[in-house]
C-alpha cells in the first residue's frame, strides 16, 4: 500500500524527527501492508508551531473564501472516493461497499454541510447595544479513533476550518494511511499552507504532547473513556477547552405497537455494521416481555445470515477484548443464541455476529462498552421499566425507539438521557448535533452545534 514517509507540516511532507516506525496491519489476513513514521514530541512541536503561525491569516480569511476551500476539499474527497475507500478497507477491514457508502459517504456529506453552513453562518449578530463576535478558538489538537478513520476527522477539521481555527490531526494508529490521504486531499484543496497538519504516531507519545501542548487551546478526543478521562484531566490543569467524543451502551427500544420484524432487522443491522465498532450503536435492544421470544427468533435469524461479511475487528487486541466479554455473558447467565466466542482464526481478526437474549440490565454486557458484534437482548414490563433500564447506564450517545405512533415514540425519546434519538429508524442527518449525555462526552460534532465548538465569543458594547 502507498505511504507516506513523513509528516505533512506547513503544506509539505516533510521527514519524521524519531526513526521509529508504526506497521500497518490488514485487520483480514494480518499481513503488513506499510509503514509510516511513528511521531515524537519534536514532530508534534513542529506540527503545533506551524499551525499558530498560520492561524492569523486563515483566521482573517473571509468565511466566503473558507466555504470554497471546504468545498474543494469535499469536490477532492469525492473524487478519490473510491480509492480512499479502497485504502480504508484495507487498514480497517471493513468490507468495500461500506467503505464506500459510510466511510467516505458519511465525510463527504459532512465537509459539505461545513461549506454550506459556513457560507451562511451569523459569525456577527447584534444584541442590544452590543455586537457579538464568534471567533476562532485557536489552534487545535485533534486526536482521532481509528473505527470511521476519515469521517473522525472530518467531523473535527471541517468545523475547525469553517470557523477558522487550525489543527494539527493525530490519527489513530490502526489506520494512518487513511490519514495520510486526508492530508493530501486538504493539500490538493488548496488549503494554506499550515492550517492543516498531521502528525502519526502513537497515543501515549504524540497524542500525549499534542494534548499537553501549551500552544494547543482546544483538544478536540475521540475515543476511549479512560483516554478521554486523562485528556480532560491534563487540559483542566491548562484551563484549555476540551470535547470529548466517549463510548456508549445505547439502547433500541421497540415499543409494544412497533413493527417488530423491522425493528428487530434494522435494529441488528445497526449493531453488526463496521462489525459492532461504532460508538452510537444500539447495542442492548429492549423488548417487551410479550414479544420478547419473537424477538430472539428474529434477532437470531437476522445476525446468523451476515456471517462473515460484517470483515473482522481492527486488531487482535480489539477482537481478543470482544472475545473476552462474550465470555463474561456467558459466565454471567445470558444465553447464546447467535455467534460466540469461537477461538481465533489462523488469519483475520473476525468475531462471529452475536447475539445474547436473557441478559438482564445489571450483566456486565448490559453496561460496557464491548465495540464488537455483539447484541444484548433485554426484556421490559412496562413503559416505565424500559426507560429505567435504557437510562441505566453511565453512557448516553444515541439511541432509538420504534413504535406504531410516531407521537408515542418521540414522547419515549424525550424522557431518554442521551444525546441522539432516531425514530423509527431515522436516517443520518449530517446537520444534527452528535454528542454525549453523561460520561459518553463533552461537547457536540456536525451541524452548527459542531461549529460552535471551535468558536468563542466577544462582546464589544456601544
Ligand atoms: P483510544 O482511546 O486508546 O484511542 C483513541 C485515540 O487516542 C488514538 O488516536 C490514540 O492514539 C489516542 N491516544 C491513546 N492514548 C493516548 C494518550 N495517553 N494521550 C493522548 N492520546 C492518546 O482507543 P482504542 O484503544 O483505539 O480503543 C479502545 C476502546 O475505545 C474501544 O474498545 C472503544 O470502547 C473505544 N472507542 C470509542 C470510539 C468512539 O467513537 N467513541 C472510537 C474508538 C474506540
Amino acid at each position: 500500500m502507498k505511504a507516506r514517509d513523513g509528516m505533512y507540516i506547513d503544506g509539505a511532507w516533510r521527514p519524521a524527527a524519531g526513526l521509529n516506525v508504526i506497521e500497518v496491519v490488514n485487520p483480514a489476513d494480518e499481513e503488513v501492508i506499510a509503514r509510516v513514521p511513528a511521531g515524537t514530541a519534536e514532530d508534534v512541536d513542529r506540527a503545533v508551531r506551524a499551525a499558530r503561525a498560520a492561524l492569523p491569516a486563515w483566521s482573517a480569511t473571509p468565511p466566503a473564501e473558507r466555504a470554497a476551500r471546504l468545498a474543494a476539499l469535499r469536490d477532492v474527497l469525492a473524487a478519490r472516493k473510491d480509492e480512499i475507500a479502497a485504502t480504508i478497507t484495507a487498514e480497517l477491514g471493513s468490507p468495500l461497499p461500506l467503505s464506500q457508502a459510510v466511510h467516505m459517504g458519511a465525510p463527504i456529506a459532512v465537509a459539505g454541510s461545513y461549506a454550506e453552513l459556513t457560507a451562511a453562518y451569523a459569525f456577527e449578530e447584534k444584541v442590544g447595544n452590543s455586537t457579538v463576535h464568534q471567533e476562532p478558538i485557536g489552534v487545535v489538537g485533534a486526536i482521532t479513533p481509528w473505527n470511521y478513520p476519515l469521517h473522525q476527522i472530518v467531523a473535527k477539521a471541517a468545523p475547525a476550518l469553517a470557523a477558522g481555527c487550525t489543527i494539527v490531526v493525530k490519527p489513530a494508529e490502526d489506520t494512518p494511511l487513511t490519514a495520510q490521504a486526508f492530508a493530501e486531499a486538504v493539500h490538493e484543496a488548496g488549503l494554506p499552507a499550515g492550517v492543516v497538519n498531521l502528525v502519526t504516531g502513537l497515543g501515549p507519545v504524540a497524542g500525549q504532547a499534542l494534548a499537553e501542548h501549551p500552544e494547543v487551546d482546544l483538544v478536540s478526543f475521540t475515543g476511549s473513556t479512560a483516554v478521554g478521562r486523562q485528556i480532560a484531566a491534563t487540559a483542566g490543569a491548562a484551563v484549555k477547552k476540551v470535547a470529548l467524543e466517549l463510548g456508549g451502551k445505547s439502547a433500541n427500544v421497540i415499543l409494544p405497537s412497533a413493527d417488530l420484524a423491522r425493528a428487530v432487522n434494522v435494529g441488528v443491522a445497526n449493531v453488526m455494521s463496521n462489525s459492532g465498532q461504532t460508538c452510537s450503536a444500539w447495542t442492548r435492544m429492549l423488548v417487551h416481555a410479550a414479544q420478547y421470544d419473537a424477538a430472539v427468533e428474529l434477532a437470531a435469524a437476522a445476525a446468523a445470515k451476515y456471517g462473515e461479511r460484517i470483515g473482522p475487528l481492527v486488531n487482535a487486541r480489539q477482537r481478543d477484548r470482544v472475545r473476552g466479554y462474550i465470555d463474561k455473558g456467558v459466565a454471567e447467565g445470558a444465553r447464546l443464541v447467535a455467534g460466540g466466542a469461537e477461538p481465533p482464526r489462523e488469519r483475520g481478526y473476525f468475531v462471529s455476529p452475536t447475539v445474547f437474549a436473557d441478559v438482564t440490565p445489571e450483566m456486565t454486557i448490559a453496561q460496557e462498552e464491548i465495540f464488537g458484534p455483539v447484541l444484548s437482548i433485554l426484556r421490559y414490563e412496562d413503559e416505565a421499566d424500559a426507560l429505567r433500564i435504557a437510562n441505566g447506564t453511565v453512557y448516553g450517545l444515541a439511541g432509538a425507539v420504534w413504535a406504531g405512533d410516531e407521537a408515542e415514540a418521540v414522547a419515549f425519546a424525550r424522557r431518554m438521557e442521551t444525546g441522539q434519538v432516531d425514530i423509527n429508524g431515522g436516517r443520518f442527518n449530517p446537520l444534527a448535533p452528535f454528542g454525549g449525555y453523561k460520561q459518553s462526552g463533552v461537547g457536540r460534532e456536525l451541524g452548527a452545534h459542531g461549529l460552535a465548538e471551535y468558536l468563542q465569543t466577544k462582546s464589544l458594547q456601544f
